[in-house]
């Protein structure tokens, strides 16, 4: 494991003594803090003002109980949560995750990597992350509306253009968005666009805000595949994941020449060497919200597994597109043995550590979750943007943000990761680029 600068591990063991439990968060939080040892060591003002310590520590969390009625008449108790971590650099900004696995240790480690990402995009937006253990799996949509209502009930209170701006994440697509918004503006009786992102395009939403992490992850392993005087053009690509990310990554990855040979949700994986069929994709999962194994049901040629790793497929690039940890060093080597050389993180944090030093061993170019798919919080932002000023874009206009926010992204990353002495690191690159914009910004406040 890479070691902490002196500096910085009592940073470290506070963080776990205070967060006790939070496997994901210490995680997180180390991952940072491993590549700020040529930082600190360079710039000292960064320890002597404590700026690293403050900045581990949420600006606020708020945890809240969420009753609701199912369909059978029983009442549901589940847990609401939003943590708003930092909003140094604007309102908090970040999804909300519905899913049985969401605790606050999960919650932390997501608004932790937000304000990161968020600062990469070079745009006014703070870090924050909420969600809930409600499983929507089975749920029926009047049960998912009676939920999406009951949580924003008590969620308004802490939200809004100026302060805080959900969005979407896993379990939370245009359906849940819609639900929430309609709760929030009924409650306060004000149309107020800016206060949630992923909206519909009827209603005050952005073009390309669907596409667009899935398109963005793929802009950056398009830059990487650039700067090596290579692209998409013939590559075979395995996407984890069938949801929002990895449907739009496999069909961006069509449009720029590759072929996605596998997709997977949590029951399994298919194969599919003729190229995953994007449209009977998005019909099986968008449409249908069914399992995977229907789509090599309806596909000639197509296979399910339901008892490997996607990881086994053979690949030039792998995006990983569904959850924490997904990605760990026996399915890096794997990766590895298959001829992967270019890994594009789509999910945040779905590759571990052990599976990232085997990547770095072995020469694959890695992009960390924070860059390659802030794509999505960058088109948020885009959507805030002509929210703010009543106005709505192209499609094409959009997409263009996006590939140059994307680009430059890439470009800060690399020319950081050299000044830092760090060649081709994208993971310091980022951590490093990320962290400078906000501590300097914390720094102009004072202690606050
Ligand atoms: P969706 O809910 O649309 O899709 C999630 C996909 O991942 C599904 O295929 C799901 O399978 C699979 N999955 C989720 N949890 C698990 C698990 N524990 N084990 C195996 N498979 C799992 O979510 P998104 O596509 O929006 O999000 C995917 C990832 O991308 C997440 O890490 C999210 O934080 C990240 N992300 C999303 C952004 C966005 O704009 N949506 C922005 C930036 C990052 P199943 O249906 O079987 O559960």
């Amino acid at each position: 494991m890479p070691q902490l600068h002196d500096h910085l591990v009592p940073v470290f063991e506070e963080i776990v003594r205070r967060n006790a439990g939070e496997a994901e968060f210490h995680q997180a939080a180390r991952e940072v803090l491993e590549s700020l040892g040529p930082v600190v060591e360079r710039e000292s003002h960064y320890v002597d003002s404590d700026v690293i310590r403050r900045l581990c520590e949420p600006e606020r969390q708020i945890i809240f109980r969420v009753p609701w009625v199912d369909d059978a008449g029983r009442a549901q108790v589940n847990r609401g949560f939003r943590v708003e971590f930092n909003s140094a650099l604007g309102p908090y900004k970040g999804g909300l995750r519905f899913h049985p696995s969401v605790n606050v240790g999960i919650v932390k480690f997501l608004g932790f990597e937000q304000i990161f990402k968020n600062a990469l995009t070079g745009l006014p937006i703070g870090g924050g992350k909420g969600g809930s253990d409600f499983d929507p799996k089975g749920r029926s949509d009047a049960e998912i509306m009676r939920f999406c209502q009951s949580f924003m009930t008590e969620l308004y209170r802490h939200i809004g253009e100026y302060t805080d701006v959900p969005a979407g994440d896993i379990g939370v697509g245009g359906r849940e968005i819609g639900y929430l918004f309609g709760q929030y503006k009924r409650i306060t009786n004000r149309y107020e666009s800016g206060v949630l992102t992923g909206k519909g395009i009827g209603w005050g939403g952005s073009l390309v805000r669907t596409e667009s992490t899935g398109y963005g992850a793929v802009f950056f392993a398009q830059e990487i595949l650039h700067a090596a005087g290579d692209s998409f053009e013939g590559k075979r690509v395995v996407v984890s994941g069938s949801g929002n990310v990895a449907i739009y990554a496999t069909e961006k990855v069509h449009q720029l020449g590759g072929t996605v040979v596998a997709v997977s949700d949590s029951s399994g994986y298919v194969v599919d060497d003729t190229g995953i069929d994007v449209e009977l994709l998005k019909e099986i999962k968008e449409v249908r919200r069914a399992r995977i194994s229907e789509y090599a049901a309806a596909r000639t040629g197509a296979s399910f597994v339901d008892n490997g790793s996607i990881w086994d497929v053979a690949a030039d690039i792998a995006v990983p597109a569904a959850t924490q940890n997904e990605l760990d060093e026996h399915g890096a080597r794997a990766l590895i043995k298959g001829g992967v050389r270019v890994v594009s993180e789509g999910a945040n944090m779905p590759t571990t550590p052990g599976a990232i030093r085997a990547f770095r061993e072995a020469g694959v170019k890695f992009a960390p979750g924070k860059a390659a798919n802030a794509g999505g919080v960058a088109t948020s932002a885009l959507e805030m943007q002509q929210n703010a000023s009543r106005d709505s874009w192209s499609f094409e206009y959009t997409e263009e943000r996006l590939q140059g926010i994307m680009r430059s992204i890439h470009d800060r990353c690399l020319a950081t990761a050299d000044e830092y002495g760090m060649p081709g690191d994208y993971v310091a690159g980022a951590n490093i680029s990320g962290f400078t914009r906000v501590a300097d910004a914390m720094l102009a406040f004072g202690v606050i």
